[in-house]
């Protein structure tokens, strides 16, 4: 059997299993997206999963558009309570045993998980007890956390030009937070914790060419040395 032909019958049984599987209610343009994959999702999950793969800066902008809705849980505050925590981590109250919603809520954001991972109830069930992550912010954390690993989606967001001087980007550029975060941490962990997560978000995320990144970086180190030290700023590790 060709290659052609193998995967034109495992689109057809993909097909049958997806559309056996599908809840009548159902994003529309998740649905679009699986249909248009080389290889369809045979099912709602892994179409909903697939989808917001493909659109990280999506999945970025709402997750922090949920956890506005849910706000700064009342007592947080954004500190390094462990030898393990760091500046560089994106803040979770809700993944604090102490803030935790339980069941049913987000790890991530704090709202309600539905059906499938979804962030609404298009079907009426109310919360999922058995979810505590949405699909959608499992994909925003992971940029929130390895934002080079978005690299290519990243680069094609500036056109493929270096964020800082406007030249080509070489093959080596590199993804930097505009506003370090060493220094977000230094500056700004006072704000909301929703403001907070948009120095993780794409926002703040640029590529830029590798000199100029190393450039970049002895500028922040000179900073950080002759920049007023305050409380926590002792953390470990350099931007
Ligand atoms: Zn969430």
């Amino acid at each position: 059997m060709k290659m052609t032909e193998w995967r034109a019958d495992r689109n057809r049984h993909s097909l049958a299993r997806l559309t056996r599987a599908l809840p009548q209610a159902f994003p529309a343009p998740v649905l679009a997206h699986a249909l248009r994959r080389p290889f369809i999702p045979p099912t709602p999950r892994l179409a909903i999963d697939g989808y917001w793969r493909t659109h990280p800066l999506r999945a970025d902008r709402l997750a922090r558009a949920l956890a506005a809705r849910s706000g700064t849980p009342a007592g947080w505050a954004w500190r390094l309570e462990t030898e393990a925590a760091s500046f560089r981590s994106p803040p979770a109250p809700y993944r604090d045993s102490r803030f935790a919603l339980g069941p049913g809520h987000c790890c991530v954001c704090g709202q309600p998980v539905y059906r499938l991972g979804w962030h609404c109830d298009l079907w009426g069930r109310g919360p999922n007890p058995n979810a505590g992550w949405h699909a959608c912010c499992v994909i925003a954390w992971r940029l929130w956390n390895a934002p080079s690993d978005f690299t290519q989606i990243l680069k094609r967001r500036q056109s493929r030009r270096c964020a800082q001087t406007g030249a080509r980007l070489w093959k080596t550029a590199e993804v930097d937070h505009r506003m370090p975060l060493f220094q977000v941490w230094r500056e700004h962990r006072e704000a909301s914790w929703p403001v907070l997560l948009g120095f993780w978000g794409a926002a703040n995320l640029q590529v830029i060419n590798r000199d100029v990144h190393v450039a970049k970086c002895a500028e922040e180190a000179r900073y950080r040395v002759h920049s007023p030290v305050s409380q926590g700023s002792a953390a470990p590790g350099g931007e």
